[in-house]
């Protein structure tokens, strides 16, 4: 069966599939407004029970599990959200009917708004909305039960979905794998089984359908692939590839904390993208040396209203001190494009092409108020470590120093104020859209580095948008025009001494790593389990061969020409590397 590799390995073994209980949700009307406070009461005590229940799994945490404390503090915050919380108690008075019946209808609310999110990173989050819903049903019902809790043997986990909290719950060395039908790669069960290192895979759509108790499994979270009952062939085979996995994963994970320094002693700083305060736990584990970046998005889209400063700077002060003094780039808010919150609609999804609309800085300089909220509480945040500000989707000078005069008017509010920043904060921006790259040279004067958001470079320079599927075949990170802005931006950083990274997702493809260090790229910013490959790649490398490499690239006419190009070096240059990735 086929689904989504949510974390790597191979695993083999006994299936377990985790039962939940349908919810079919009773409707029963209120004749009494006595009986609708008590409905309403019941609920509140409900919500009560679980904050209890959650809280206890938190504190039971041993001290390496303590990183999923963040998740369970996502679960709390959903908890005593208003699209929840609030809504189902309006339910119950409005219409008169019972707390399962209301709640059950605020979840359904909730589920139409994030299907409508086009980021499937955050359409995904809605699986922790549903887990906590589920437990709440449960409280109502005064069922406590936990199944999972008692399981002691090694076994691969089949559930419909997963929480996190729930697999807390659980002895975790038991459990030699998950597979799920809900999810996506970058789900909660996917972030704890890649933290913890067990294999994944989700989003199957219908495993718990056609696997039963006892069934052998084969895992594979590489592939997304699922073997039920296979025959011996099968079996010795991924018997095989699990050990060639194992062998390779150890070499590279033990070199993960190792500095990335190129062969000819060029220090590369390999940082990681994050979206959610929970994942610093894991990125460090997998030797990131820096946040590049951190998308803020989350912390809005998911809402009814939007987060104020002290909620933003206390999100942003766990994720600065869990970085202990490394430096953390914090995006300022990329909203619209594909990513809406739910209570914008109607005014940004309305646009014809979102995209090339109201969105990211745009969006911030028209909504003053809500860009300094989130201005201030990075700065107040800047105090506790080493933060950095990135204004997103920056087309030309005139914008960039309109944001800088609003961050020094905040600055100037922080001062008056007597609250502490740090005053040397570097301030940098995002070079994502092509009017960008062609005025580099005049926007690097004004900042202290850039960072290229291929994502949205080759969008927007290509004409190629980034979440249609029929184009997607023509959405090439190697085209010669891209490569010809990387460089441009690259030489304009480096004309007035400022670093320039890469964080969009073509800095992850260890193919085309040494290429971008041969072009000059100073740091990349990479999802947090590509960075010990990223890291081991850049070690393999000298910066020096490629950079006379990258020139030579540089001359081919088409994608599939440089491709084939870089590939044949590679194979000469680093080919202890790439024979083992196949
Ligand atoms: C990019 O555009 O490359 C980028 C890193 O930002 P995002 O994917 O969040 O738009
Ligand atoms: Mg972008």
């Amino acid at each position: 069966m086929k689904g989504v590799g949510a974390s790597p390995g191979i695993t083999i073994g006994r299936a377990l599939p985790v039962i939940k209980r349908p919810n079919k949700v009773a409707y029963k009307r209120l004749e009494d407004p006595k009986e609708v406070e008590r409905e309403a009461s019941r609920f509140h005590q409900a919500v009560q029970d679980t904050e209890r229940s959650l809280i206890q799994a938190r504190d039971e945490l041993s001290q390496d599990e303590g990183d999923y404390s963040y998740i369970i503090e996502a679960h709390l915050l959903i908890l005593k959200d208003k699209m929840i919380f609030d809504h189902t108690k309006e339910l119950i008075r409005q219409q008169s009917v019972n707390a399962e019946w209301a709640l059950s209808q605020a979840m359904s609310e909730a589920e139409e708004t994030f299907r409508k999110i086009k980021n499937s990173y955050i359409r995904s989050r809605f699986a922790d909305v549903e887990y906590v819903v589920d437990t709440l049903m449960r409280n109502l019902a005064g069922d406590q039960d936990n199944a999972l809790a008692d399981i002691k043997e090694k076994v691969i986990l089949v559930a419909h979905d997963l929480s996190p909290a729930e697999t807390t719950q659980m002895d975790l060395d038991w459990v030699l794998g998950f597979v799920t039908d809900m999810g996506g790669p970058t789900s909660h069960t996917a972030i704890l089984a890649q933290a913890k290192g067990i294999p994944a895979v989700v989003g199957t759509e219908k495993i718990t359908l056609e696997v039963e108790s006892g069934d052998f499994l084969i895992v594979d979270g590489l592939e997304g692939l699922v073997v039920v009952n296979p025959d011996e062939e099968t079996l010795h085979d991924y018997r095989d590839r699990q050990e060639a996995y194992q062998h390779y994963t150890q070499e590279v994970l033990a070199q993960a904390h190792l500095p990335a320094d190129t062969l000819d002693g060029h220090s590369v700083a390999v940082g990681a993208n994050m979206e959610m305060a929970e994942e610093v736990g894991s990125i460090l584990s997998y030797g990131a040396e820096s946040i590049g970046l951190y998308r803020t998005e989350f912390l809005y889209v998911t809402r009814r209203d939007f987060p104020g400063e002290e909620e933003l700077l206390e999100n942003f002060k766990t994720v600065v001190t869990r970085m202990e003094g490394r430096p953390v780039t914090i995006r300022t808010l990329d909203l619209g494009g594909d990513k809406f919150a739910s209570h914008m609609e109607g005014s940004l999804t309305a646009e014809n092409n979102p995209a090339l609309g109201l969105r990211a800085i745009r969006f911030c300089l028209k909504e003053k108020d809500l860009f300094k909220a989130q201005l201030r509480a990075i700065l107040r945040a800047s105090a506790l470590g080493r933060v950095r500000i990135m204004f997103p989707l920056i087309s030309g000078v005139g914008e960039l120093l309109e944001a800088k005069e609003v961050l020094e008017e905040v600055e100037a509010e922080l001062e008056q104020k007597g609250q502490e920043y740090d005053k040397n904060l570097e301030v940098g921006i995002m070079v994502e859209v092509p009017s960008a790259v062609t005025v580099a040279d005049m926007l690097a004067k004004h900042v202290d580095y850039f960072s290229i958001g291929t994502n949205d470079l080759i969008q927007y320079s290509l004409a190629i948008d980034r979440i249609n599927e029929h184009v997607a075949h023509l959405y090439q990170p190697l085209h010669p025009a891209v490569l010809r802005m990387i460089q441009q931006v690259v030489e304009s950083g480096h004309a007035v001494g400022i670093p320039v990274a890469m964080c969009g997702e073509m800095a992850g493809d260890q193919r085309v790593v040494p290429l971008l260090l041969g072009l000059g790229l100073d740091y990349l910013s990479v999802n947090a389990l590509a960075v010990p490959r990223v890291k081991q790649v850049v070690r393999l490398t000298s910066k020096e061969t490629w950079r006379q490499l990258a020139k030579e690239a540089l001359s081919f006419p088409t994608a599939a020409q440089v491709r084939e190009f870089i590939n044949g070096k590679l194979a000469k240059h680093i080919p202890e590397l790439f024979s083992e990735l196949g």
